[in-house]
């Protein structure tokens, strides 16, 4: 499985309309963050898109959207759903899926109330099959997970990926003394705008190897994690193959290299060599390789 970044900037965008500051001005590609957006591309071919924010049109064709599968969403922020007309030309065979929580449901249907208005002929809407969900569910080799979390006082969901892999044949037998393979798997996150993770949904990430989190700035803000409170979750979240966390949703503040220092020094000073912590950029791509258990293994 592998994950695409296909935006990586807080609400406004950055270059911000008007704004001169040396991150706006940066000519570095990594400094130019579209609305935070997520690509997941399943080794069996499942393809699935993570928000459909302002941008969402620029970066399918930036990052070869052919088709999708479906479409999770966070939550119902005009930087997240914004861009969900621009699923048209991906629905013209079928609807498109689009999951999310109970309230950015509802929310949708109200915003884009157009969509699913009978009077409109014509086809200039995307068709959408909206669906609430609360529970884990699975498509192909994928188990998705909605991960609720608060954004200030705002429910939201964060989202967990697991893809388990058959074991190629052949591969239980090469592993001797009976041990034998557990399915392997490798599970990641996308927890976007978010201030607060419960314990429970802390528990639902004790198997990944990799989160992407939302972490705009270093000073604090009212419903998002500074760079501090998200690397202070990492810390209690009790994953053994946690190797890789990125900083979404970021803002104009800090110039990738900076951050990329920022992350470094974190590691140093909490003694987290194992970790790696950088800022996410537009186009970054994230392989993920299954873990292999070995039941049994001395
Ligand atoms: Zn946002
Ligand atoms: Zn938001």
């Amino acid at each position: 499985m592998k994950f695409i970044v296909m935006g990586s900037g807080t609400s406004n965008g950055v270059p911000v309309i008007g704004c001169a500051c040396p991150v706006c001005a940066s000519t570095d590609e990594r400094d130019k963050r579209m609305r935070s957006s997520l690509y997941v591309k399943g080794d069996n071919g499942e393809r699935i898109v993570i928000d459909t924010g302002p941008e969402f049109r620029l970066q399918a064709l930036r990052a070869g959207i052919r088709y999708i599968d479906f479409v999770l969403m966070t939550h119902s922020h005009a930087d997240h759903i914004h861009g969900l007309d621009d699923l048209r030309p991906l629905s013209r065979i079928k609807p498109v899926r689009v999951y999310c929580s109970e309230h950015s449901f509802n929310d949708i249907k109200e915003r884009f109330a157009y969509i699913w208005r009978k009077t409109q002929r014509g086809g200039g809407k995307p068709r959408i099959d909206l669906q609430a969900v609360t529970t884990p569910f699975s498509f192909e080799n994928l188990t998705i997970t909605p991960i609720p979390v608060k954004h200030g006082n705002m429910d939201v969901f964060g989202w967990k990926i697991r893809e388990s892999y058959v074991p190629p044949d052949g591969a239980a037998d090469s592993v001797s003394d009976g041990k034998s393979f557990d399915t392997p798997f490798v599970e990641a996150a996308y927890i976007t705008d978010c201030n607060f993770i419960s314990g429970e949904s802390m528990d639902q990430l004790k198997n990944i190897s990799c989160l992407i989190i939302g972490a705009p700035r270093v000073t604090p803000h009212e419903t998002h994690f500074s760079f501090g409170e998200a690397l202070a979750m990492v810390k209690k979240i009790d994953s053994p193959p946690l190797r890789q966390v990125f900083f979404t949703h970021l803002t104009d503040d800090y110039l990738h290299t900076e951050i990329c220092e920022y992350g470094e020094t974190w590691r140093k000073e909490n003694n987290c060599p194992q970790i790696t912590v950088l800022p996410a950029f537009d186009g970054l791509e994230i392989p993920l390789t299954p873990l292999i258990q070995v039941k049994g293994k001395k």
